[in-house]
């Protein structure tokens, strides 16, 4: 598990050092509006306990941030009036996370102006599907 940073936005969030529009707290996690929503209604979750992201987080941390999505999901969905929701977590900067402490993002949808979050898939032999296959498991 990552080092507390004092200098991380989000921990200063949960501190109430920096202002946040909050939905939810308990003991161990931390949920308030995304200041840059890309819907109405967009939520983070977050574990009050600093982790750089899902690849480095404890079993039981991440229990309980995701514990907290499945209890916040449909009950801000249904405050929203949303249609659909997207729960996303970005791991490293290469999969787009900006802020290092574990956040999920939850995207509600709503018909008619649905964002999109895939692009084309990526054109594999079954070869390539078969070594792909063998080298995850491998790991596994
Ligand atoms: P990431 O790209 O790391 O998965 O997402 C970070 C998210 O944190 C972004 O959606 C961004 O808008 C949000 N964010 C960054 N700084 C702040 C802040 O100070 N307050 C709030 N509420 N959200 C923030």
């Amino acid at each position: 598990m990552s080092e507390v940073n004092a200098d991380n936005i989000f921990e200063k969030i949960i501190s109430g050092e920096v202002p946040s529009y909050k939905i939810y707290e308990d003991d161990n996690v931390f949920a308030f509006l995304d200041i840059n929503p890309i819907s109405i209604g967009h939520t983070l979750v977050i574990p009050k306990i600093k982790s750089r992201n899902m690849l480095d987080v404890s079993e039981d941390v991440f229990s309980k941030v995701m514990e907290a999505v499945r209890v916040l999901a449909p009950k801000i969905k249904e405050a929203v009036e949303a249609d659909g929701i997207n729960i996303h977590i970005n791991n490293e900067e290469s999969a787009g996370q900006k802020v290092f402490h574990l956040h999920a993002h939850i995207i509600p949808q709503y018909d008619g102006k649905i964002i999109k979050f895939m692009r084309d898939p990526v054109q594999l032999e079954p070869e390539r599907f078969k070594e792909i296959e063998t080298k995850i498991k491998s790991h596994i």
